[in-house]
């Protein structure tokens, strides 16, 4: 157990997290095991290039079909086979059939900021609702994707963590959301006009190394080059997790150098025990020791996750113990972000006082350690990304949509 180097000020007080709406003492469950096991149909996008190609074969057609296919749908961004005039009709209806079924529905867009945000629910084969966000900023446009219908990780302020795991997403359910935002990106659905989608965040629904083949495939078609996958950039491709140490793991040795980030909100096991129940398996220090050996394998600097909690886990000396814990490790591998809450008044899920975020954002830095104070994109459409922040602004209305 890690013991903070400096005792909490007795004039501040010490919040500890609760389910708020339930009985005091009141967990919800940590689960690994899917509700629902129904798989959903195979796609393309599910395959590598050498199997898609097995598949046109089996349905008698030549093999470069495969890739005519795949680059109508990983570079034009399209499954309407109406659109695949270069495809003979009947090879176009075959391949389409049975390569690309309808995976997922758009139930509802809800934009914000302008315009620049539009958050998306989206209805699965069997019924399931995940969202994703999509975000123009200057000079690039992310977006936030689901991995799991769900989430088992079981953490007090998240929404998606009180509906518990309904299933593991696939890699096209995955694929999928990517491919429609980035049409939306490039058709002009975002203010701004016409973009290109450039960075992808696994910080929707779900623990993404909760669902490690899912995504670990789906990053893959993110980053292979046409006419395999889209092409994206894999240093713009983040994967979060709560700190699941087996798979960070898995993920350094998948040898894609995407960014991880983990999201921590607590530098005492104490707090983050309760804060992030999976600490009751791997502990702050193994999940921050396993991120450093992905920096150490990747070279890629790891983001740490800390959203700023009023009297929870803001206290300037977590700030300080967070910087040490950060650079008994090393110096540069890390870099925080604190991500402040909406002011949600009543409520034990709130934003930090400025001039305590502030308290705290300046003992990282005296610490050395490269801290961005995040921007919460999308917090008033009633959730951005699943994972962080906006899950905490929504938990006390508990609002969800069910489309
Ligand atoms: S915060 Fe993330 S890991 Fe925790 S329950 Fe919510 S979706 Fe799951």
């Amino acid at each position: 157990m890690t013991t903070p180097t400096t005792p909490a000020p007795a004039s501040r007080p010490q919040v500890r997290p609760a389910l708020e709406g339930a009985a005091p003492g009141t967990k919800l469950e940590l689960t690994f095991t899917a509700r629902r096991r129904g798989k959903p149909p195979r796609h393309l996008a599910d395959l590598e290039v050498d199997e898609r190609k097995g598949v046109a074969k089996e349905l008698g057609l030549p093999a470069f079909r495969a890739d005519q296919l795949s680059r109508h749908y990983f570079s034009h961004l399209t499954n309407d086979p109406t659109a695949m005039t270069d495809l003979p009709a009947d090879a176009r209806e075959q391949l389409a059939g049975t390569l690309l079924p309808s995976l997922i529905t758009r139930v509802r867009d809800l934009e914000a900021d302008g315009g620049a945000t539009i958050k998306s629910v989206w209805r699965l084969f069997d019924g399931a609702v995940v969202e994703s966000v999509l975000m123009r900023y200057p000079g690039r446009t992310t977006l936030c994707v689901s991995s799991q219908a769900g989430c088992g990780m079981a953490c007090p302020f998240c929404a998606t963590g009180q509906q518990g795991l309904t299933r593991n997403l696939s890699t096209a359910e995955i694929v999928e959301q990517v491919r429609l935002a980035a049409a939306t990106a490039r058709d002009g659905g975002l203010a701004g006009g016409p973009t290109r989608l450039s960075n992808v965040v696994f910080m929707g629904m779900g623990e993404p190394l909760a669902n490690p083949r899912a995504v670990f495939g789906a990053v893959r078609r993110m980053v292979d080059p046409a006419p395999a996958g889209l092409g994206l950039s894999a240093r713009n491709i983040t994967v979060s997790t709560v700190g699941l140490v087996p798979a960070i793991d898995k993920l350094t040795n998948l040898g894609i150098p995407v960014t991880l980030a983990l999201s921590l909100h607590a530098p005492d096991d104490e707090l983050r025990d309760e804060l992030i129940p999976i600490n009751s398996r791997w502990k702050v220090g193994e999940a921050l020791d396993a991120a450093h050996r992905y920096y150490k394998a990747t070279g890629r600097r790891v983001s740490i996750e800390y959203a700023l909690i009023k009297d929870m886990n803001d206290h300037a000396w977590r700030g300080r113990l967070l910087a040490e814990e950060l650079n008994k490790r090393g110096h540069g591998w890390a870099h925080v972000n604190p991500i402040p809450l909406n002011p949600t008044p009543g409520s034990i899920w709130t934003a930090s006082e400025r001039d305590v975020e502030a308290a705290f954002v300046a003992e990282l830095r005296a610490g050395g350690i490269t801290t961005t104070v995040r921007d919460t994109r999308g917090s008033d459409i009633d959730g951005a990304c699943g994972q962080l922040a906006a899950q905490v602004i929504e938990q006390p209305t508990g609002a969800k949509d069910e489309g």
